[in-house]
C-alpha cells in the first residue's frame, strides 16, 4: 500500500503480486496491476524470486521495490534482478550480502572502525562455544549468523545452560533460516535499541536522517518506535551520525539503509547489524524530517542524485508509532486470525495509520501478525504521547484479538512516559503483573 501509493503520486504504474491466500488483501485492488505468483506458503509464492521476477517480465516492469520480510534482503534475489534488467530498490547483490552475514556484517563494520558488540567467531561446535563464552563472560546471546526478525536469538546466563542452548539454537537456526551457524555475543544489559536511517544515492552522497527509539521489545520484536531518541545526548548524536554515514561509505551503501545499535548507560554505543531495506519504523522519522523514503528509494533506483546535504536535514518534533499486531498478548502474544467485523481507523491532525485491512476483511493465517501501524507527530514528545492515546483509544478492530489495549497499556506506563525504558521494560512489566 505505502509503495503503491509513492508511485501513484510520481505518475509511475504499479503492479503487485499476491499468493492465492492473499486475493482479497487491499493492495491488490489498489495497484494497477496484480499477479497471482502461487500457494499461500511463502516458499510457494513470495520467497519464490523466479515467480516474482517472472511476474514483472510479464508486466514489462522496470523495477521491483521488495518491501520489508521475504525477500527484501535477499542477494540471490537482487542478483537475478539485475540479471534481467530490472532495478532492484535496494542497495547491491554484494552489499545485501556482505551484511545479511551477521558475522561477516561485523568483522567489515570492526575493519572500518565502528564499535562492535564483543562476541565470537562462528562457533563450530561446543567446545568452541564454550571457549569463547569463557572469554566474553556471561551472560551470553547465541545468535544465527542468517537469523532476523527477532528470532533464533537464546539468552544462556551461566556454563551449565550452555550446552543445551548451542544445540538447541544450531538445529532451530537450520530449521528456520536454513542456516545452523550460530555464534556469541555479549548480553549487554540494560540498554536501549537506538537505530540510524541513512539515505545514500549511487554518487557517494550519504544522509544520516535522525535516529529511532525501538527499545519496546516483545520477543527481541520491536513494538513501540519513535523518533527521536528522547534520552540521547546531542553529542552522541552527532557521533552516531557520523559513525553511521562512515560504515555505509565503507560498504559502498547504496539506497536506505538502518543501522541498528544498543546504547548503554554511560552513552556508548554498538554495532549489532545493518538491516539493508526500508523499514517498518520508517514512518516516524518521515514525520520528524518530511522526507518521503520510498519516493526517495525509487528515485536512488532510478539514478537520481540527493537533492538535499546533510546540513538541509532539520529533524523536528517527535513521533510515535505503535505496531498494531492480530495477537493475543495476554497469552505469549499468540496470533490470532479471523473476520474483521467492524473497523474504525482514527483521524485528525498529523495520526497516521499505515494498513492493509479493511470492515469484512478476513486475516489470512499463513503471515506475520502485524496489521496495521499507528503513527502520530506532535511538536513534543508529551503531545505526542497524548496524541497516539486519543488516537488508539479511537481505533475500533471487532472480530480478532489485537495488541491495541496493551499498546495502551504501554504508553501509560511511567517507565515510557518518563523516555528512560530499555529493551527489557515489557519482560519487567510482565513479571511486575504476575507477583
Ligand atoms: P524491522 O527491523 O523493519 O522492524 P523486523 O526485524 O521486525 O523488521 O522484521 C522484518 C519485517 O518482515 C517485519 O515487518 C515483519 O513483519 C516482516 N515479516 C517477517 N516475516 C514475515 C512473514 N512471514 N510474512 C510477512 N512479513 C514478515
Ligand atoms: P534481528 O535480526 O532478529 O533483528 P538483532 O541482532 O537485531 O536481530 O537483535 C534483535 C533484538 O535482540 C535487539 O533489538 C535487542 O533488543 C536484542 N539483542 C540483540 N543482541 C543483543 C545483545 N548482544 N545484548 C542485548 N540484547 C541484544
Ligand atoms: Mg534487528
Amino acid at each position: 500500500m505505502r509503495i503503491i501509493r509513492a508511485c501513484r503520486e510520481m505518475g509511475i504504474t504499479s503492479a503487485s503480486v499476491f499468493s492465492e491466500a492473499d486475493r482479497e488483501a487491499l493492495y491488490v485492488s489498489l495497484a494497477d496491476e496484480s499477479y497471482c505468483i502461487g500457494g499461500p506458503r511463502p516458499i510457494s509464492s513470495y520467497l519464490n524470486a523466479k515467480a516474482v521476477v517472472s511476474a514483472a517480465l510479464a508486466c514489462k516492469a522496470e523495477a521491483i521495490h521488495p518491501g520489508y520480510g521475504f525477500l527484501s534482503e535477499n542477494a540471490e534475489f537482487a542478483a537475478l534482478c539485475a540479471s534481467y534488467d530490472i532495478a532492484f530498490i535496494g542497495p547491491d547483490a554484494e552489499t545485501i550480502k556482505k551484511m545479511g552475514d551477521k558475522e561477516e556484517a561485523r568483522r567489515t563494520m570492526r575493519e572500518a572502525g565502528v564499535p562492535v558488540i564483543p562476541g565470537s567467531d562462528i562457533a563450530v561446535d561446543y567446545y568452541q562455544a564454550k571457549r569463547s563464552a569463557g572469554e566474553i563472560g556471561f551472560p551470553i546471546l547465541i545468535k544465527a549468523r542468517s537469523g532476523g526478525g527477532g528470532r533464533g536469538i537464546r539468552l544462556v546466563k551461566n556454563e551449565a545452560e550452555l550446552e543445551e542452548a548451542f544445540r538447541g539454537a544450531s538445529s532451530e537456526a537450520q530449521a528456520v533460516f536454513g542456516d545452523g551457524a550460530v555464534y556469541l555475543e555479549k548480553y549487554l544489559h540494560p540498554v536501549k535499541h537506538v537505530e540510524a536511517q541513512i539515505l545514500a544515492d549511487n554518487y557517494g552522497n550519504i544522509v544520516f536522517l535522525g535516529e529511532r527509539d525501538c527499545s519496546v521489545q516483545r520477543k527481541n520484536q520491536k513494538l513501540i518506535e519513535e523518533s527521536p531518541c528522547s534520552t540521547l545526548p546531542k553529542e552522541t548524536r552527532r557521533r552516531m551520525a557520523e559513525v553511521s554515514i562512515m560504515a555505509a561509505r565503507a560498504v559502498g551503501y547504496k539506497n536506505a539503509g538502518t543501522i541498528e545499535y544498543l546504547l548503554d548507560n554511560d552513552g556508548r554505543f554498538f554495532f549489532m547489524e545493518m538491516n539493508t531495506r526500508l523499514q517498518v519504523e520508517h514512518p516516524v522519522t518521515e514525520m520528524v524530517t518530511g522526507i518521503d523514503m520510498v519516493k526517495w528509494q525509487i528515485r536512488i533506483a532510478a539514478g537520481s542524485p540527493l537533492e538535499f546535504a546533510q546540513g538541509d536535514i532539520m529533524p523536528a518534533g517527535c513521533a510515535i508509532e505503535c505496531r498494531i499486531n492480530a495477537e493475543d498478548p495476554y497469552n505469549n502474544f499468540r496470533p490470532a486470525s479471523g473476520r474483521i467485523e467492524r473497523l474504525h481507523i482514527p483521524g485528525g491532525p498529523w495520526v497516521r495509520f499505515d494498513t492493509g485491512i479493511y470492515q469484512g476483511y478476513a486475516i489470512p493465517a499463513f503471515y506475520d501478525s502485524m496489521i496495521g501501524k499507528l503513527i502520530v507527530y506532535a511538536r513534543t514528545r508529551d503531545e505526542a504521547i497524548r496524541k497516539i492515546r486519543s488516537a488508539l483509544s479511537e481505533l475500533t478492530i471487532n472480530g480478532i484479538d489485537t495488541n491495541a489495549d496493551f499498546q495502551m497499556e504501554i504508553l501509560s506506563e511511567d517507565a515510557f512516559v518518563n523516555g528512560a525504558y530499555t529493551t527489557d521494560f515489557i519482560e519487567n512489566l510482565r513479571q511486575n503483573r504476575e507477583a
